[in-house]
């Protein structure tokens, strides 16, 4: 299959015109957000707010051309506009394709870091270097087990491309409105969650740019009523580009862990994730090696099937702490799948005592690190 790449699909959407004898959608500047992954392809048409509506048969002469391109499996195109900054918009928190909803471009709409979330006694933040070695998976399994440990917990979506916490966490529906600008957190397994996932239709990639991501966000951590919270766990979207970087520098973040598999630990994806955060001062509490080893459900052999111990010795390397490591296992993957953690679905399981282990470290950390210290405004620091 021939490979998808950003060039066959701009040199498609080169043969789209806005309108009849006119400028095609690329000369026009207004495709942005291409997202390929595995042949779906996402993209945004930037359209002016009063044309959304309108420009509907536009969009749909985007996705045609590039449904049309070889090895494209699906396309997502959405409309989006900028608005002037709009405080409060409310229950919909701003569907892309839904320009008249849209969340408030503009810098002066993300949120402040520097101010701290009244009731929430700690932020921690679940990255990786990429995306597929298990972040939503770890960020779930260490939220319920802080929950079963008695905490009051929060978890946050923060991948508006990609939501997966409604699904990991078998929460659907919309959350409820208050006083026409407050969202209620959903809840589920004890832990109370918020994600673009139920703001959104679901299999509808989201396409935003940055200060749209910020906006969404600070309305999905500020304008949440989220009580009050021991911690709220943050699952960033994959990966250490722009936008967690901005996301890091843009929420008060108490701390973060890294989540890499064995194979992947010394790859220098893990390194920019610790790079990323020192830039703007964010404590690394630590690495969790997911898919660490094999232990077979059979006999309960356990075997290193990767450079096993690999996470230990590079965050000792990078002098960063290693918080512990989670097997590979099936059941993890079927519980999941099913929207049911693990360390709830086998609460004997050594997997959960892996997770609820790494959970009370981190709970530690998180706790120590406000007691000793102010997270409120760190500055960038230059590398
Ligand atoms: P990410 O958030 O890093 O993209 P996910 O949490 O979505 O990754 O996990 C990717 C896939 O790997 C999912 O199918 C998940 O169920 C599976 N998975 C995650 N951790 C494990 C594990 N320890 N053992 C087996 N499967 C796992």
């Amino acid at each position: 299959m021939a490979d998808v790449t950003r060039e066959t699909i701009l040199a498609a959407l080169g043969g789209v015109k806005k309108s009849e004898g006119g400028k095609d959608v690329v000369s026009l500047g207004m495709i942005s957000g291409i997202v390929i992954r595995d042949g779906n392809v996402g993209f945004a048409i930037e359209v002016e707010p009063s044309e959304g509506a309108a420009s509907e048969p536009l969009r749909e002469a985007c996705a045609a051309a590039v449904e049309a391109i070889s090895g494209v499996l699906s396309v997502t195109a959405v409309l989006t506009a900028e608005r002037p900054a709009q405080r409060g918009a409310g229950g919909n928190g701003g569907a892309p394709d839904a320009p008249s909803a849209a969340p408030q471009a503009g810098h002066g709409a993300a949120p402040d870091k520097s101010q701290k979330i009244p009731g929430i006694g700690a932020i921690l933040a679940v990255a990786s270097g990429k995306g597929g070695v298990g972040k939503s998976t770890t960020a779930v399994n260490l939220a319920v087990a802080m929950a079963a440990d008695g905490a009051r917990v929060g978890l946050l979506d923060c991948d508006v491309y990609g939501p997966s916490i409604p699904r990991l966490m078998r929460l659907s529906g919309q959350p409820e409105t208050v006083d026409g600008s407050n969202l209620m957190p959903m809840e589920n397994y004890g832990v109370k969650c918020m994600s673009m996932g139920f703001l959104v239709e679901e299999d509808t990639p989201m396409i935003w740019r940055g200060p749209m991501v910020m906006s969404a966000l600070g309305q999905m951590l500020r304008d949440v009523r989220w009580g009050e919270l021991d911690i709220l766990v943050c699952d960033l979207p994959p990966g250490t580009g722009d936008a967690q970087l901005t996301m890091a520098q843009n929420v008060p973040l108490t701390g973060a862990v890294i989540v890499s598999t064995p194979q992947d630990i010394a790859l220098l994806d893990v390194r920019r994730g610790i790079a990323m955060f020192e830039r703007v001062d964010v404590p690394i509490f630590g690495i969790i090696e997911n898919m660490s080893y094999f232990l077979c459900p059979h006999c309960g052999e356990r075997s290193d099937i990767f450079s096993h111990g690999g996470a230990r010795e590079t965050a000792a390397e990078l002098g960063v702490g290693f918080l512990g490591e989670i097997p590979l296992d099936g059941a993890i993957r079927t519980a999941s799948d099913a929207g049911q953690p693990i360390v709830l679905a086998e609460p004997q399981s050594p997997h959960t005592a892996a997770y609820r282990g790494i959970a009370k470290r981190v709970l530690d950390l998180c706790q120590a690190a406000e007691a000793g210290g102010d997270r409120s405004a760190p500055n960038i620091v230059m590398m």
